[in-house]
């Protein structure tokens, strides 16, 4: 993404917008657009879109959301006061791992603008026949995967919390979730996607990921089947192309972001209170389990 900011002329600034008013402390007169995730990959934090709209708008910005992690479905930033919103389409809206694409999505003027100026040359801005198939064939039962993956994400957050080998859990729709209130307040589910981390850290995390069996041990993420992974495959993964520059935020060595998918709930329940069994080997009972 650096690359390709940079190509166009444009520079990028790292703002912490869980705090609005850092927008005008942070601008300059190039600036033009204010940009972030929210819930943010993979912390699951939570931006406020109407206030940090508003301050963006006051100093004449535009507002750009990549709403991914929540699809249509649960979170629509152009109501909050987003210019654009950015969809994955690999992700839930196609829902099935099987395919990639993007959207963006605004007023007619802006799109063709951007279409115009930006991306009309751009082949890898083309969605093949295929893949365009498939993600019509998915999104026609992005509601009904939404509340699932919303239903059962929501189950394992509240599982988790209440684990003792729990140090942290990060759900939107937990009330202890910091941005617990602008999660209610801008999004209609907590959607399907976990961060926590475990009082051992990332070996117990790593000793706990191998022990799952449903949840498959991977950076994969919504899409039918669960996928979990530790802080090394994150910063891996998200961090490559971002390497030494001021995006490259220290994660912390213990999160562990888990892809809550399609399955029966009482089964990734299970699967997750088994694997976090730390080390009882002089135990009585005889293990049932193998
Ligand atoms: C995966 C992801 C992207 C990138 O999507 P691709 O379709 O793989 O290019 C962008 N934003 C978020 C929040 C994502 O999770």
């Amino acid at each position: 993404m650096l690359e390709i900011v940079s190509a166009v002329g444009a520079k990028l600034v790292a703002v912490d917008l869980s705090e609005p008013s850092a927008i005008g402390r942070s601008i300059t007169e190039r600036t033009r657009l204010v940009y972030f995730d929210t819930p943010t990959n993979p912390l699951n934090s939570v931006l406020d879109v109407s206030a940090i709209s508003e301050h963006a708008h006051a100093f004449g910005l535009k507002v750009a959301v990549d709403s991914t992690f929540a699809t249509p479905a649960l979170q629509r930033p152009l109501g909050h006061g987003a210019d654009i919103v950015l969809h994955s389409l690999s992700k839930y809206m196609n829902g099935h791992g099987d395919t990639v694409g993007g959207a963006l999505l605004g007023t007619a003027a802006d799109i063709r603008k951007l279409r115009n100026e930006s991306l009309r040359e751009r082949h890898d801005t083309i969605i093949s026949p295929q893949a365009a198939f498939l993600i019509l064939r998915g999104l026609s039962t992005l509601a009904l995967r939404m509340n699932q993956h919303c239903n059962t994400a929501h189950v394992l957050a509240l599982t988790l919390e209440a684990h003792p080998s729990v140090a942290w859990v990060r759900y939107p729709f937990l009330t202890s979730h910091p941005d617990h209130e602008i999660a209610r307040r801008q999004m209609s589910g907590g959607s399907g996607m976990l961060a926590f981390g475990l009082e051992t850290g990332p070996e117990g995390a790593t000793a706990m990921i191998k022990r799952l069996s449903l949840i498959r041990s991977g950076g994969d993420l919504a899409e039918v089947g669960s996928f979990i992974c530790g802080s090394a495959r994150l910063t891996n993964a998200r961090h490559l192309s971002l390497a030494g520059s001021q995006f490259c935020v220290n994660l912390g060595e213990d999160v562990i972001r888990c892809s809550v998918g399609l399955e029966d709930a009482e089964d990734l329940v299970e699967d997750l209170l088994t694997a976090l069994e730390f080390g009882q080997p002089d135990s009585d009972q005889p293990d049932l389990r193998r």
